[in-house]
């Protein structure tokens, strides 16, 4: 399995989508930004894991997504928000999250 970076990716890929999930649903969020803020929570991403990821969850309608012009940084870039359907499955997932870690502790 090519992991490239995101270690035990099988596993904390779910963790991963939500957290992508719980910050678009606060504002838009970009590429980058997610990187970023994920190294912060001890995941390595690497774009050529994210990318594929955001776009999974485009298409299943997760998450929508536009490109951002109008700004000094010379070329656009993509920037995402969590759809209707996503913020559902985030609030199913985390009850199920809460759950789990109910149990295990
Ligand atoms: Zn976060």
């Amino acid at each position: 399995m090519a992991t490239r970076g995101l270690r035990f990716h099988d596993l904390v890929a779910g963790f991963v989508r939500l957290h992508i999930l719980h910050h678009a649903t606060e504002g838009e969020i970009y590429g980058q930004w997610i990187i970023d803020e994920l190294r912060r929570h001890g995941y390595r991403l690497s774009p050529g894991t994210l990318y594929p990821m955001l776009q999974a969850m485009e298409e299943r309608g997760y998450l929508t997504s536009r490109l951002d012009r109008d700004d000094s940084r010379g070329r656009p870039r993509r920037v995402y928000r969590t759809t209707r359907l996503g913020r559902r499955g985030l609030a199913v997932s985390l009850e199920r999250l809460r759950e789990l870690v109910g149990e295990v502790n």
